[in-house]
């Protein structure tokens, strides 16, 4: 069984391939390395340097199973990267999409809970259509997830192609990038250097993160489910911004203080998973604390010195 990863240097796709392998699969990454790192490749994973929104995967068959998470996911790196960003949701999911049709395939989609926008819905089960700001700065990412699941929606109803689509929340853990501009790390890195925690808006904004071995056990038992989707796949244990910020400083034990910026344009106020789908059709919940999550994190960070 062959498995391909795009997206498989990057932080939730390396973890990813990992447990492909542990699974039995020879496993192919591909990544172009933009948020990506060679370093976070196990050994045994064939790597690939390739832009999948630039060029297609039609040379790399045949496979088994084909995980699609190739796409920038940090609200920094995204609005870094706009035009890039939609190209790579719209033609990175279609190559993705096609080289799994040609080999039929199982095809796995990581979407994102960001497709329900500032939800007025909460917490968010499947069902909910969302609340997303079209022409917004954060449009790239949200509407170009939204139009990559109906891409592959289509492509399932019209070509059946073997779909499992994903909806993954907020997801923190080892091999997250210092810079990456995302909470946990931003807060984890700060901490550690003794610098100020960046605190953007009140803190009164609430998101729920889940440990990446959640998420990745999560994805892989979607991918071998008989399920199209979508599935939530996050942890439903909420907490506000400003609570993070308190949290890490106690468990670094660090003397940081809090630093007050402002809050992005678009930022959603709450963001909770409504699990019970992936509960019933998968047998899959959260295993991992939050605590324990990140103290698993700051170990890493400690021990990898990348901070
Ligand atoms: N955030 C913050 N300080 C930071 C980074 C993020 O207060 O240094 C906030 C951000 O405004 C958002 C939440 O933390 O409300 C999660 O942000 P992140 O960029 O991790 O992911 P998002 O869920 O917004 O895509």
């Amino acid at each position: 069984m062959r498995a391909l990863v795009t997206g498989g240097a990057g932080f939730v796709g390396s973890h990813l391939c990992e447990a492909l392998i542990l699974r039995g699969y020879e496993v192919w990454a591909v990544d172009d390395l933009t948020s990506g790192r060679k370093e976070n490749l196990a050994s045994g994973v064939t790597f690939i340097e390739r832009d999948v929104a630039y060029h297609d995967l039609d040379d790399l068959g045949p496979v088994d199973l084909v995980a699609h998470l190739a796409c920038p996911a940090s609200p920094a790196d995204y609005l870094a990267r706009p035009l890039e960003t939609l190209r790579t949701c719209a033609d990175g999911t279609r190559h993705a999409a096609e080289l799994a049709l040609l080999h039929d395939a199982r095809f796995l989609m990581t979407s994102t809970s960001e497709v329900y926008g500032d939800p007025a819905v909460h917490p968010q089960p499947e069902g909910y259509w969302g609340n997303v700001n079209p022409t917004g700065e954060r449009a790239v990412y949200d509407e170009g997830k939204r139009y990559a699941e109906a891409l592959v929606m289509a492509m399932y109803r019209k070509h059946g192609l073997r779909l499992r689509l994903a909806r993954l929340f907020n997801s923190y853990g080892p091999r997250l990038r210092s810079g990456d501009g995302r909470v946990v790390s931003n807060y984890i890195v700060a901490a550690l250097r003794g610098e100020p925690l960046t605190v953007y808006g009140d803190g009164a904004q609430t998101r729920s993160l889940c440990f990446v071995d959640d998420t990745v056990a999560g994805l892989v038992a979607l991918a071998l489910s008989e399920n199209v989707g979508p599935v939530n796949i996050g942890n439903p244990d909420e907490r506000r911004v400003i609570d993070l910020a308190t949290l890490i400083i106690e468990l670094v034990g660090s003397q940081s203080v809090l630093e007050y910026r402002r809050l992005p344009s678009d930022d959603p106020v709450r963001r909770c998973p409504d699990i019970g789908l992936a509960r019933r059709q998968l047998g899959w919940e959260p295993q991992v604390s939050v605590e324990d999550g990140l103290l698993r994190t700051i170990s890493w960070f400690r021990a990898s010195g990348l901070y």
